[in-house]
């Protein structure tokens, strides 16, 4: 066979994969906005049955056969030096991704996604009840999975270390555990000296702020920034998310709360800042598996770049606060845009992570990351997760909750099996301010183009530097061509530092 021949087939698997991993989304899509609670056990099997056959067809020998054919190997996973830059890229990760798939046998990926199917609607039901006991069975199954995962992958020095580094390929526990220090211990010190200080005014926030209101007000938001709603949709789930099932469908959810009104308005602008990455990837990548993040933790760079950095603007207020209370007139009746800034920048030891400040944000998933980085080594049993949290939150937080869906049962991701998975929020969230100070470098006026609500330029420098590779290149490499350095903390922790002692004057 030609090489065009081989080329063509090995894209033939991976766009089917590709129909088939989007449809599995649509289905848990569905199930975390419409399915009725009766259809979980029957949706449960569907994703099992969609799950192993995407699965099949990708790790099966014909995919291996045509890699070798086109010269790629775990050696050299590109293949044939003659291929284009972008099929060679293309062969790099269809490689990594079949080495990795081809070691998971059928049945155990099938009895994986049962599982999850059947622990997320635990969770769901455990964290309505505060009932974390109901979920224990379920979370010792989905950890034991992910170690039984972690051994068929092969890891190099512990289990935990295999799971991180799906989500972020070249990080390892070690590599987390030495970035997690510093910032550890800076954020503490500056959420010290900010409790020592005069909180802002944030009564107003109190007020009862209708949900249906909030959705009006999200959608117009999302259409100022950017969001093209033919391509698109928002809607409400427990735990806010991102998923893309086409090229041109890209959906995200929120949630809405009466007496939190930022919490809406935060998740909307973080959920939509995922939906703009897999929303501008370029037309060669699309409905090939490039199309898609360079990471979790690059993805994340781009939410918390658009909620935090942009969306918690002075800039940004002086912008959207008059609309906002176009929707809210009575009950932002006497407040400003300068009242609605530092309000919105208000940090205090809280217990939800996604509700959290930017300076306690990253603490959350230190907390997090200690906590599975112990039940992968043995020092920490499943039956002992709400009481560790609770003694962990008061340790490196300061609060502690009274309830375990106000702790424990807060997050989706355990009950997803996704392991390995918080840290790249907290690396999101450095590798965000190393691009923003790039982006700053290219657009000296950037904040007066915020101020005036015209975001078609950081579109297109995120499009530019970031989006339009999608998985082409790795974090390393991606945040070395854009920014010219490795990842540091610095940049992340000069920012909060200086944005802090302006909102506090401290
Ligand atoms: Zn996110």
């Amino acid at each position: 066979m030609d090489m065009n021949s081989l080329q063509e087939k090995l894209h033939a698997i991976d766009r089917e994969c590709r129909h088939l991993e989007r449809t599995i989304a649509i289905l848990q899509w569905d199930q975390e906005t419409y399915l009725p609670e009766a259809g979980v056990e029957e949706r449960a099997e569907q994703l099992a049955l969609l799950g192993s056959l995407a699965h099949e067809r990708f790790a099966s020998a014909e995919t291996g056969r045509l890699l070798d054919g086109l010269g790629s190997s775990s050696d050299n996973p590109g293949g044939d030096e003659k291929l284009p830059p972008l099929e060679r890229d293309f062969l790099k990760v269809m490689r990594r991704d079949y080495d990795r798939e081809k070691k998971l046998p059928n049945e155990f990926v099938a009895e994986a996604a049962r599982a999850e199917g059947l622990s997320t609607a635990a969770w769901s039901q455990a964290r309505r009840n505060n009932d974390f006991a109901s979920f224990l069975p379920h979370l010792c199954t989905m950890s034991e999975l992910s170690r039984r995962r972690s051994v068929y992958w092969g890891y190099a020095d512990n289990v935990y270390d295999g799971l991180l580094s799906i989500y972020e390929p070249g990080m390892d526990s070690d590599a987390v555990a030495a970035v997690f220090a510093p910032l550890r211990e800076r954020l503490s010190i500056l959420l010290k000296k900010i409790s020592g200080a005069a909180q802002p005014d944030c009564s107003f926030l109190g007020k009862k702020y209708k949900t249906e209101t909030q959705a009006l007000f999200s959608e117009e938001l999302m259409k100022r920034l950017g969001f093209n709603f033919d391509r698109g949709r928002i809607d409400i789930s427990a735990h806010p998310f991102t998923t893309t099932l086409g090229s041109d469908d890209v959906r995200i959810t929120t949630r809405y709360f009466p007496d939190n009104v930022l919490s809406g308005i935060f998740s909307t602008i973080h959920e939509s800042g995922h939906a703009f990455y897999d929303m501008a990837m370029p037309p060669e990548l699309r409905g090939t598996r490039l199309a898609d993040g360079a990471s979790m933790g690059i993805h994340e760079s781009q939410s918390r770049l658009w909620e935090n950095v942009i969306g918690r603007s002075h800039s940004f207020w002086e912008k959207f606060f008059p609309v906002l209370a176009g929707f809210f007139p009575e009950q932002l009746r006497f407040v400003t845009a300068d009242n609605f800034y530092r309000a919105a920048n208000c940090a205090r030891p809280s217990l939800i992570r996604v509700d959290a400040d930017e300076v306690s944000y990253s603490l959350h998933i230190i907390l997090r990351f200690e906590l599975e980085r112990g039940l992968f080594s043995g020092t920490v049993k499943p039956e002992d997760l709400p009481k560790l949290w609770r003694a962990k939150m008061k340790e490196i937080i300061g609060v502690e909750p009274e309830t375990d869906t106000k702790g424990v049962l807060q997050d989706i991701h355990w009950s997803m099996g996704s392991f390995g998975y918080f840290p790249s929020y907290a690396l999101g969230n450095l590798y965000g301010l190393q691009f923003f100070s790039k982006l700053r470098n290219d657009i000296p006026d950037i904040d007066s183009r915020i101020a005036a609500g015209n975001f078609a330029p950081i579109h297109k420098w995120l499009f530019e530097n970031i989006h339009k590779w999608g998985r082409r290149l790795d974090p390393p490499d991606l945040l070395k061509k854009v920014t010219g350095q490795s990842l540091s903390v610095e940049p992340f922790l000069e920012y909060i530092e200086k944005k802090y002692s302006g909102v506090y004057g401290i």
